[in-house]
């Protein structure tokens, strides 16, 4: 079944087939067609172009007039299955209480582990796939959902198994991840080396069939550079790429780890030397930043200029996490990154959609508009500058979305 969108007032962001991500200066443009149209067959953009060389076609016709034309955001790191919300230590952090006041308080990770333990597969099923609808609105057309609340094995797997589900339920392309290594409960006795043992011991070869990738948080006071490699080596050998959490509350080695095993991203990089970048640019390996994240700590944002000025891949994704980003709205990582890390409007967007489809192995299938790639867009009111969204900050700028071809509402 075709459908004919016609006077689209903007079509943004079309790239070649061949286009697998943007890196440094070509990440400042965005390909732009006026008064265009746009060909859908069932789930696929099959053409598009000038309306003044629409080509004779009998597909029932969409106005496109009232709209722009997006690609949807991908957002390749989200924590989005928890039990419950954490407003509650909302206040105690306004206060200053510290991270360890709250943890004391019975908040934080280990809270939410807690928490997790309490809740059936269902009922974390639920709330989670609510969460996601919410985000489909929002213009997000794919997803990286982690596990990394359950923090033993019994629970990890549990949370992948629910990620499981929401894969078959969502509409929209899910990527697993195994956060095998997040926090070590205090109940467990023994150092943070041998809890990543005892968490890979017991929930392998099953992590492998619930999952695409694997994780670690690696941060000063965590888990070292080299409990990453244990976790990236044991990723290896059950076929699971590693994308890892590094250098968000300091030069935690995560970043040189990443790079050094080519892994398929590491994300925070909000301390991020001379030394770092370097070793990112001899790697494969996306640097993603979490906007959101530094903005809800009020802490250091991630070098995204220096990262695009040495000619690197950028990618921006959301974080959703009940705890340091409860948002996966994606408009609002586009106006952080512009107002707070100093990116142009057309760099943040090429970081939320070709790059950020690229760090989850979608580049064939989503993160612009192409031929034969899968028609997942955002309409919005007909601006005539893409920097009207992330000026315009706050504002859900999504009137319409489409998974698959098709219109969805929630
Ligand atoms: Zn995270």
């Amino acid at each position: 079944m075709q459908k004919l969108i016609v006077n689209i007032n903007r079509l943004f962001g079309i790239l070649p087939p061949d286009t697998s991500s943007l890196k440094g200066d070509e990440m400042s443009k965005v390909n732009t067609i006026s008064n265009a149209y746009l060909l859908l067959e069932n789930d696929r953009i099959v053409d598009f172009g000038k309306m003044e060389d629409l080509p004779e076609s009998n597909a029932p016709r969409i106005s496109g007039k009232q709209f722009n034309i997006l690609p949807s955001f991908i957002d390749s790191h989200t924590h989005l299955v928890f039990a419950e919300t954490r407003e509650n230590e909302f206040e105690m952090k306004i206060e200053g209480k510290t991270y360890a006041e709250i943890a004391a308080s019975g908040g934080g990770i280990l809270n939410s582990a807690k928490k997790i333990a309490q809740y059936d597969e269902y009922s974390l099923f639920e709330s989670a796939y609510k969460r996601a609808q919410d985000l489909i609105q929002l213009g997000t057309g794919a997803i990286e959902i982690k596990s990394g609340y359950g923090l033993d094995p019994e629970n990890e797997l549990k949370i992948l198994r629910v990620i499981n589900r929401l894969k078959e339920a969502l509409h929209i392309p899910v990527k697993r991840t195994f956060l095998a290594a997040h926090a070590k409960p205090k109940s467990f006795e023994g150092g943070y080396s041998d809890y990543v043992k005892h968490m890979l011991e017991k929930t392998f070869p099953q992590a492998a069939q619930l999952a695409d990738y694997i994780d670690v948080f690696c941060e000063n006071g965590f888990f070292t550079a080299s409990d990453a490699q244990t976790i990236i080596d044991a990723g290896k050998k059950h076929g699971l790429k590693a994308k890892i959490h590094g250098n968000q509350l300091g030069h935690s080695g995560g970043a040189l780890v990443a790079a050094e095993n080519n892994i398929l991203s590491v994300d925070h990089l909000e301390f991020l030397n001379q030394n770092e970048i370097m070793g990112l640019q001899r790697s494969s390996t996306f640097p993603v930043v979490l906007p959101n994240c530094s903005f809800y700590l009020k802490m250091q944002y991630a070098p995204a200029k220096a990262i695009i000025n040495a000619g690197l891949p950028l990618v921006i994704a959301s974080d959703f996490n009940p705890g340091s980003a409860p948002s996966g709205n994606l408009w609002t990582c586009w106006s952080l990154a512009c107002t707070q890390m100093r990116i142009t409007p057309e760099q943040a967007f090429n970081a939320l959609t070709i790059n950020a489809a690229a760090a989850l192995e979608l580049e064939k299938e989503m993160g612009s508009i192409t031929k034969g790639k899968k028609a997942n867009l955002i309409f919005t009111a007909a601006q005539d500058n893409i920097s009207y969204y992330p000026y315009s900050f706050g504002e859900n700028h999504a009137e319409k979305v489409m998974v698959d071809g098709e219109f969805v509402s929630n």
